[in-house]
């Protein structure tokens, strides 16, 4: 079984990555890692950001690992705040705080289009190969759900008329960048395996 540090904190993140990895490979947690640090993200782009933290595990571990940036790219917004979505709201926002901004930013605009997109940077012996996930959708008026994390309660994928806050991690998984991005970080990893 393929053993590989997951190099993030953020316990969803973990629990959809594993529901679309399956048994072949194993997926250890920082915390399970016992690696008690907040690895920095101090870029702009979600590329250079997801290899600062796949290779700072890696320098760290010697041990083949792999770490996903995502962002809401926001057509009203020109993009943003794509690499900055965390700290949207200002540093240390809550996922409340920059849900509230961005429906408030929103509120006079009728073009509601928006993508979340994830960058998967794996380290393998010593390389460094990356994977991305699209996901296009709206966002909402209001929040409804109460699953998921981050700005799924004001996000609707395409093809759906449901946020991401009203799925489950199954259904979600029909739609998300997330899924998008591991799914073609599983099939470079089942080539490699041979
Ligand atoms: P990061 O990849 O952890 O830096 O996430 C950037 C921002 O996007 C944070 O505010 C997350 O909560 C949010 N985010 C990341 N992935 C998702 C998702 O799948 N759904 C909703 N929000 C997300």
């Amino acid at each position: 079984m393929e053993k590989l540090i997951f190099a993030t904190n953020n316990k969803n993140k973990v629990a959809e990555i594993r529901s679309v990895l399956g048994s072949e490979f194993e997926i250890i947690s920082l915390k399970e890692a016992e690696i008690f640090i907040d690895i920095p993200e101090p870029h702009d782009t979600l590329e250079e950001n997801a290899r600062e933290k796949s290779s700072f595990i890696y320098a760290l571990k010697n041990q083949n690992c792999f770490s996903e940036d995502t962002g809401l790219e926001v057509d009203f917004l020109h993009g943003f705040p794509g690499v900055k979505s965390a700290r949207y709201a200002g540093d240390n926002a809550s996922d409340q705080e920059n849900k509230n901004k961005l429906l408030e930013e929103l509120q006079e605009s009728t073009n509601r289009n928006a993508q979340f997109k994830t960058v998967i940077s794996l380290q393998l012996h010593g390389k460094e190969y990356q994977f991305t996930g699209v996901c296009k959708g709206i966002i909402t008026r209001h929040e409804k759900g109460e699953n998921g994390f981050g700005y799924d309660s004001i996000f609707i994928p395409e093809g759906s008329n449901k946020t991401f806050a009203e799925m489950d991690i199954e259904e979600k998984n029909k739609y998300s960048h997330r899924k998008k991005a591991t799914q073609l970080l599983i099939h470079f990893l089942n080539q490699k395996n041979g």
